[in-house]
């Protein structure tokens, strides 16, 4: 069972707060990647492409542009636009409101942002569904995409595609854009990507002398190195500092830092509901 009682008082001591929040967390708060909606929301795109869920279909090689920004669309809006507010998100947030905090998410879904953390805490590292770029790149600039996302879903025919008119092209060089998801080597960084980051350092680099709570959410092990081990790294390292890990399946933590951490492994909503 978890120590609730625990897990309070380490809040209320703690002069800081930094969270990190991998896929599970927007699991948890009921943005599934499969199962009813997803079935229900895309049955056209599954009756056509065979598609199992919302991860794996993201790679499937579309034959024409037109097929893979009807997709692309729909992807984005059951993802970002058509739930930016979510009950344990904004819970989140009410349980950081009145502290220094800063949020690291390898997330791509707004969550942070849309449910009323400061965009300026909240580094995105892994891009966001709601911006474009340029798919060579031919520049660093990111474009927000909502108008598009909305006009392209508006558009999307009997066949799943959309008219050519609409396939977004860079306005640079012409080429095709595509959305700003790490994927692989062309994802673009842009300013406001670096300055997040500093931002990042920077907040542990003021605070390592004092009493820092890492909240860590559903971090498994596809990305560890972004968040899960530095994580670990700090609380060994940095005397004051204390790691809560949420996690359904992989909570364990090293015993170097046992004593200074707290693993959760029950459901994230029911714990929080109980800390609020
Ligand atoms: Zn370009």
């Amino acid at each position: 069972m978890t120590d609730i009682n625990k897990i309070k008082n380490w809040l209320e001591e703690a002069d800081a707060v930094i969270i990190g929040a991998g896929a599970g967390l927007s699991d948890a708060a009921g943005i599934h990647y499969s199962g009813e909606k997803f079935e229900k929301d895309f049955a056209p795109f599954i009756k056509k492409y065979n598609f199992k869920d919302l991860y794996t279909s993201s790679f499937y090689p579309f034959n024409t542009p037109e097929e893979k920004w009807a997709y692309w669309a729909k992807h984005i809006y059951f993802s970002y636009y058509e739930r930016k507010h979510t009950d344990l998100y904004s819970k989140l947030y009410d349980l950081v409101k009145d502290k220094n905090y800063f949020v690291i998410t390898t997330n791509v879904d707004g969550q942070f942002i849309n449910n009323g953390f400061d965009k300026d805490k909240v580094f995105e590292v892994q891009g966001s569904y709601s911006k474009l770029q340029c798919s060579t790149p031919c520049h660093n600039k990111l474009y927000d995409n909502e108008k598009l996302v909305k006009q392209l879903l508006n558009n999307i025919d009997d066949d799943l595609k959309v008219p050519s008119s609409l396939v977004p092209k860079c306005p640079v060089c012409a080429e095709e854009m595509s959305v700003n998801l790490r994927c692989d080597d062309t994802f673009v960084e842009d300013d406001n990507w670096h300055i997040m980051s500093n931002k990042y350092t920077n907040f542990i680099e003021n605070n390592k002398q004092k009493k820092v709570l890492l909240l860590e959410f559903g971090i498994g092990f596809n990305t560890p190195g972004i968040i899960r081990f530095p994580f670990e790294e700090m609380t060994y390292t940095y005397k004051d500092f204390k790691l809560i890990r949420f996690n359904d399946k992989y909570a364990s933590v090293p015993k170097e830092i046992k004593e200074k951490s707290i693993s959760v492994n029950e459901n994230i909503n029911e714990v929080i509901n109980k800390i609020i």
